[in-house]
C-alpha cells in the first residue's frame, strides 16, 4: 500500500526525523513546516494521511486539525497528532477537534506505522464509498448528500468484551453516563453470539488481564458478516505494543491504553460510531440510489433508462452472434377510463399486477421494463419475430381473460393490451427498433386493440411496414 503522508513540524530535525523513517517503510512523504504550508498543501494536493505536531507557532496543531475537519472537502482526511504533550486533557482536546489518534513522542515506531497503515486503509474504503456516492450525485438521484458531522455519535450500542467484571462495570458506567447502551460480556464466545445476533454500533474489547483470545475475537468479526464493519476498539496494557501492532493490522479501529482515561473513552467512541453511522448512511444511499437508478418504484420492474442501456448491449451480441433478437412494447387498453372510474390507486394497482403477469409469463433472461404510463416493453434475446408473436399474443390471451380485482373497488376490471412486435437487425439502434416497435403497437390500437401486430423488416421489405396482425375477438 503506497500512501501518501503529510508530516507537519516545526522543527526540521523532527520532520526530517519522520520523513526518514516513513520513506523506508515505503510511505511517500510531503512536509510542511507551518499550520499555513499544511493547509495550502492539502487544499491543492490532498494525502492520505497527515502526521501533525501540536506545538507550533502561529497556528497551533489543534487549530489546524479543526479547519481540516471543518472543510467538507477534507474533513474525510485522517489526521495523527503526534506531541510531547501527555497530558490526557491535551489528548482529549486532539480528539475533540477531530484527530483520529494522539500519539505521544517519543514515538513508537511500530505503532505509528499500523495506525498510518490502518487509518489509510480505512480512508480508502470512505473514498471508494463517497465516489459511489458522487457518481450517483452526476444522475440527480440524490438530493442529500451524507456528511460526517450529520450525526453526534450518541446513544449508540456497545458491547465490551472483558473478562475483569469489575473493570468490565467501570466502562459499562462510564458509556451510561455519556448516554450510550452498553453490555458487557466476558468471554470471546458469548460476543460472537451478541454480535451476530444484535446489531452494535462499536465493539471494545480488552486485551489485557490474560485476554489470549482477544486478537483472535477480532479477527473472527472481522469475517463473520454481521460483524465485518463494527468498529472495533481495542483495550490494551502500555507495554503491550506488540499485541497492539497485530490488532490494528488485523482491523481494530482505535484502542486504549490502560489506566483507561473516562474522557479520552468517551471522545474515542464517538469518533468511532460517527464514523460508522457515516459510512452506513454512504452506503445506504448508494444502494438506495442504484435502484432508484435502475427500476421503477411503483411495480419494481426496471426502468426506461436502464432497459435502453441494456438494449444496445443486446443490439450489439445481436449483430456478433447472428441470433434474432425481438422488442415487445405494449399499452394497456382504455386505461384513462380505470383511472376516471376508480381512481388513480386503482390503476396503480392495475399496472403492479400487469407487471406482475407479464413477468410470470415471459422467460427469466427476457427483460421486462416500465417502459413509461402504461407502456411495457419486454427484450426478448434469442428470439425470431414469430416465436416473440406467440408469446405476445400468449400474454394478451392470459391479461384479457383473467379480470383484476383490485381490494375496495367495486368491479373486477376486463383489462387488455395492444401489443407491438419489432424485430432487430444489424444495423438499428436501439431507438429505431423501439420506434418500430412502437408504430406496430399504433396500428394494434388502430386495428381495434386488444391484438398483436408484427412490424415488418425495414431492411428487405420497407414499403410494407406491418406484417403479421393478428386481430383477436
Ligand atoms: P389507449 O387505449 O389509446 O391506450 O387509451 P388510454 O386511455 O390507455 O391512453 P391515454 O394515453 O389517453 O391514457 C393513459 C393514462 O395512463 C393517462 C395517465 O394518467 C395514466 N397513467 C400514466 N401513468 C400512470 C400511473 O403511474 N398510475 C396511474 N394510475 N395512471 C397512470
Ligand atoms: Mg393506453
Ligand atoms: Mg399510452
Amino acid at each position: 500500500m503506497s500512501a501518501r503522508v503529510l508530516v507537519v513540524d516545526d522543527v526540521p530535525a523532527n520532520v526530517r526525523l519522520l520523513e526518514a523513517k516513513l520513506t523506508a517503510e515505503y510511505f511517500d512523504v510531503v512536509t510542511a513546516s507551518s499550520g499555513e504550508e499544511a493547509l495550502t498543501l492539502i487544499a491543492t494536493n490532498p494525502p492520505d494521511i497527515v502526521l501533525l505536531d501540536v506545538m507550533m507557532p502561529q497556528m497551533d496543531g489543534f487549530e489546524v486539525c479543526t479547519r481540516i475537519k471543518r472543510e467538507p472537502r477534507t474533513a474525510h482526511l485522517p489526521v495523527v497528532m503526534v506531541t510531547a504533550l501527555s497530558d490526557s486533557s491535551d489528548r482529549v482536546r486532539g480528539l475533540e477537534a477531530g484527530a483520529d489518534d494522539f500519539l505521544t513522542k517519543p514515538v513508537n515506531d511500530l505503532a505509528l506505522f499500523a495506525r498510518v497503515r490502518s487509518l489509510v486503509r480505512l480512508k480508502m474504503i470512505m473514498d471508494e464509498w463517497r465516489l459511489r456516492e458522487e457518481t450517483c450525485g452526476q444522475f440527480d438521484l440524490l438530493s442529500t448528500t451524507a456528511s460526517l458531522d450529520a450525526d453526534d455519535g450518541s446513544n449508540a450500542r456497545i458491547l465490551i468484551v472483558e473478562k475483569n467484571a469489575i473493570a468490565a462495570g467501570k466502562i459499562v458506567e462510564t458509556l451510561k453516563e455519556a448516554g450510550h447502551r452498553a453490555v458487557a460480556v466476558g468471554s470471546s464466545a458469548a460476543a460472537l453470539d451478541h454480535g451476530r445476533t444484535e446489531p452494535f454500533d462499536l465493539i471494545a474489547i480488552s486485551l489485557t488481564s490474560g485476554n489470549d483470545d482477544g486478537l483472535r475475537l477480532c479477527s473472527h468479526l472481522r469475517s463473520q458478516d454481521e460483524t465485518r464493519q463494527v468498529p472495533i476498539l481495542l483495550i490494551v496494557d502500555e507495554s503491550d505494543t506488540a499485541r497492539l501492532i497485530k490488532g490494528l493490522d488485523i482491523g481494530a479501529n482505535d484502542y486504549l491504553v490502560k489506566p483507561i482515561d473516562r474522557n479520552e473513552l468517551i471522545a474515542r467512541v464517538r469518533t468511532q460510531v460517527r464514523r460508522r453511522r457515516y459510512q452506513d448512511r454512504l452506503r445506504a444511499n448508494y444502494e438506495r440510489s442504484l435502484s432508484l437508478a435502475l427500476t421503477d418504484s411503483l411495480t419494481g420492474l426496471y426502468n426506461r433508462r436502464y432497459m435502453t442501456r441494456h438494449l444496445e448491449a443486446l443490439v450489439q451480441r445481436m449483430r456478433e452472434s447472428g441470433k434474432p433478437l425481438s422488442v415487445m412494447l405494449f399499452d394497456i387498453d382504455r386505461f384513462k377510463a380505470i383511472n376516471d372510474t376508480y381512481g388513480h390507486p386503482v390503476g396503480d394497482e392495475v399496472l403492479r399486477r400487469i407487471a406482475q403477469c407479464v413477468t410470470a409469463n415471459v422467460r427469466s433472461f427476457d427483460m421486462v421494463a416500465r417502459f413509461g404510463g402504461e407502456e411495457f416493453v419486454v427484450l426478448m434475446p434469442d428470439t425470431s419475430t414469430e416465436v416473440a408473436v406467440g408469446v405476445a399474443e400468449r400474454l394478451r390471451d392470459r391479461i384479457a381473460a383473467e379480470p383484476i380485482v383490485v381490494p375496495g373497488c367495486p368491479d373486477p376490471l376486463q383489462v387488455t393490451v395492444s401489443i407491438g412486435i419489432a424485430a432487430a437487425s444489424p444495423l438499428d439502434r436501439p431507438d429505431d427498433l423501439l420506434r418500430r416497435a412502437d408504430a406496430a403497437m399504433y396500428k394494434a390500437k388502430a386495428g381495434g386493440r386488444n391484438r398483436t401486430v408484427a412490424a415488418g423488416s425495414p431492411v428487405q421489405d420497407p414499403s410494407q411496414a406491418s406484417a403479421t396482425v393478428q386481430p383477436v375477438r
